[in-house]
């Protein structure tokens, strides 16, 4: 009898445990809320529909979009995000376009030639692409926010994967590629965890390994544990670094979504504050998810980042209230505050350092796989979520070496959207 167990019910342990479950006697995926669907799923305030970040789907390929097709019915969206460099909220054409345009420039009274792509570090990588002028106004204060650490101490790598190069007037977000909504994604985990083993309210907390083979998952504090056989298999999709000594440095986010009695609030789905207040930006539901009937309401994010060790300053629900009232000029109705502690991988030297050491003692863990955002420590989209899962998926019987499994784990952080 052989089990695989899966740990996180996102959609890349959903999808794992979708693609194994013929492969395997069992497959029992363990979910620490009463929910599936991680960081994608959709909720609801008031009838509109959210999800923690807001989540567009995006398709590269003829196959990417034939999977999503399987699951649910997006629709196209033509996302355009605006930068306030001021904090000061004002029409469409008067906020600055973001990714950055040639015209941004020649508003700031510049020009800009983009260099040969210097890689030193990310703030060398930004100045080569669209000049110091920009990357002051656009760039600098934004990561300082987003990220904690100055864009110096950034590897510029991170960029490859990001619209941050110079881009042509009124850029879409995504450029060429398809880019939609399916109003829901619940659909999608309803679909996936058909015919599934789903134990949820059950938070992982450890596993205890002997001799390169987990015997063990742990979860509640340590205080209760599945035993398990060493011909069964343990798929993480939590955060790699929560099973060795090893630690790396995330950066968690707050989401504050407020329910407004005006719609739409802001002049398109998501605008960039990259020089005042304490959130980096506002996405407003409904022109995300092109949801149409929303009762004249509208429910708005204000997203704010923060690291564990580093507590948020308390002042920022009165900051919120103000903005809705003097730039908005609409009425909060209600708020409601999420957050999630390991939201982003900070991409420093040293976390990759300390990565490279943790996927090597994973890799010898002989029945341990790692997959997903949080188990890669890779910003990945959920199409990459997706073909990550499915890779491991049908690959897992041929990753028999350490080295198999080291190669195999870093070829899957290369691509990361
Ligand atoms: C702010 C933000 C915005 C994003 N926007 C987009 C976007 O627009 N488009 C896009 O394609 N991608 C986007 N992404 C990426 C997308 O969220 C990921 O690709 C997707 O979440 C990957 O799913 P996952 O299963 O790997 O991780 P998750 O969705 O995080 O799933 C992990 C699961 O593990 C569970 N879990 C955590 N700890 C424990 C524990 N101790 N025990 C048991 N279970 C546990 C969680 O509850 C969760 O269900 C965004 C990511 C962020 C952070």
């Amino acid at each position: 009898m052989k089990t695989c167990y899966i740990i996180g019910g996102g959609l890349s342990g959903l999808t794992a445990a979708n693609a194994l479950k013929d492969k395997f006697n069992k497959t029992i995926v363990i979910e620490k809320h009463n929910d599936i669907g991680g960081l994608c799923q959709t909720y609801q305030i008031d009838g509109i529909n959210y999800e923690f970040g807001p989540h567009v789907l995006y398709s590269k390929t003829v196959e990417q979009s034939a999977f999503w097709g399987r699951l649910i019915t997006p629709k196209y969206i033509d996302y355009h995000v605006r930068c306030c460099i001021d904090g000061q909220l004002k029409s469409y054409d008067e906020l600055f376009d973001f990714p950055i345009s040639k015209r941004n420039i020649s508003r700031l009274g510049e020009s800009y030639i983009p260099q040969e792509p210097d890689y030193s570090n990310f703030e060398n990588y930004m100045i080569s692409q669209i000049g110091k002028a920009s990357y002051e106004t656009f760039v600098k204060n934004y990561n300082i926010k987003q990220w904690g650490i100055h864009p110096k101490d950034m590897l510029a790598d991170w960029a490859k994967f990001r619209p941050l190069s110079l881009k042509p007037d009124n850029p879409r977000m995504f450029g060429d590629v398809w880019a939609g909504h399916p109003g829901s994604y619940r659909p999608v985990f309803d679909k996936l965890s058909q015919d599934l083993e789903i134990v949820t309210d059950t938070k992982v907390s450890g596993l205890g390994i002997d001799n390169n083979v987990i015997k063990c998952i742990y979860f509640n504090n340590n205080n209760n544990k599945i035993s398990i056989s060493p011909n069964d298999v343990v798929i993480n999709t939590l955060p790699i670094d929560l099973f060795f000594e090893e630690k790396l440095d995330w950066r968690g986010s707050l989401k504050v979504f407020a329910l407004l009695d005006t719609c739409p609030a802001m002049p398109t789905y998501s605008t960039t504050f990259p020089n005042n207040y304490s959130w980096t930006r506002i996405v407003e539901y409904p022109h995300h998810s092109g949801q149409e009937n929303t009762n004249g309401k509208t429910l708005i994010s204000f997203a704010i980042p923060y690291s564990i060790n580093e507590p948020l300053q308390n002042d920022y629900m009165q900051e919120i209230h103000d903005f809705v009232i003097h730039q908005i000029h609409a009425k909060v109705i209600k708020t409601v505050k999420k957050h999630e502690d390991f939201c982003y991988p900070i991409s420093s030297q040293q976390n990759i350092d300390t990565l490279e050491k943790i996927l090597n003692k994973a890799s010898n863990i002989n029945n341990f796989y790692s997959i997903g955002r949080l188990g890669l420590f890779a910003y990945i989209s959920m199409t990459r979520a997706i073909q990550i899962a499915l890779e491991l998926s049908n690959n897992i019987d041929k990753l028999s070496s350490p080295a198999d499994k080291m190669t195999f784990f870093k070829k899957l952080r290369e691509e990361l959207w």
